[in-house]
């Protein structure tokens, strides 16, 4: 009798320990499981180039680089490597901060991997979501991709500096 009042305490406290941990509220990376746009990879598939302890956030509007992984951009610049969410927080870097950028690099939305921007074809005004501006633009290493996802999702291809000069209209139209 004595052992089993013992051993069924026992099993109470353990399922009281148990229960107790189950309470816990589960910590929840809540912008990461907010549902996966378009643009968002894991962050275990996103290339991070910049450095430091803010090397995940966009160098200039501080958001979450692999969620906006799609339309990130890279550039060298006097100050070591920046990244940015989007060609609009690229397009402000220089235009308004003056910062001279080197090196633009695009992330190819086929296989995530950044390329040269002055050779990657942009899709522009897609029905897919757009980052910081009301204009979606994607780039793709080969104009025959473009051309696929224009296609599929509407937009007009078009080279860096036609995507970026449409981006600048982010800073002079009324939004
Ligand atoms: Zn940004």
């Amino acid at each position: 009798m004595k052992y089993k009042t013992a051993l069924s305490l026992l099993l109470l406290s353990i399922a009281i320990i148990a229960g107790g941990c189950t309470t816990k509220p589960v910590q929840t990376k809540h912008h990461m499981t907010k549902g996966m746009m378009f643009q968002s990879v894991p962050k275990g598939k996103a290339t991070i180039l910049q450095k430091g302890p803010h090397a995940y956030s966009c160098a200039i509007c501080g958001m979450n680089l692999p969620m906006f992984y799609k339309t990130n951009h890279t550039a060298k610049t006097p100050k070591g490597i920046k990244q940015y969410c989007s060609l609009h927080c690229l397009v402000y870097d220089n235009e308004f901060n003056k910062t001279d950028l080197y090196n633009v690099k695009v992330v190819d939305t086929n296989s995530l991997r950044f390329i040269d921007a002055m050779k990657a074809w942009y899709v522009v005004g897609s029905n897919k979501p757009a980052t910081m501006s009301r204009i979606s633009k994607y780039a793709f290493k080969s104009e025959k991709e473009a051309k696929a996802f224009a296609k599929k999702y509407g937009g007009k291809v078009m080279h860096f500096y036609d995507a970026y000069k449409i981006a600048t209209q982010d800073f002079t139209k009324k939004q």
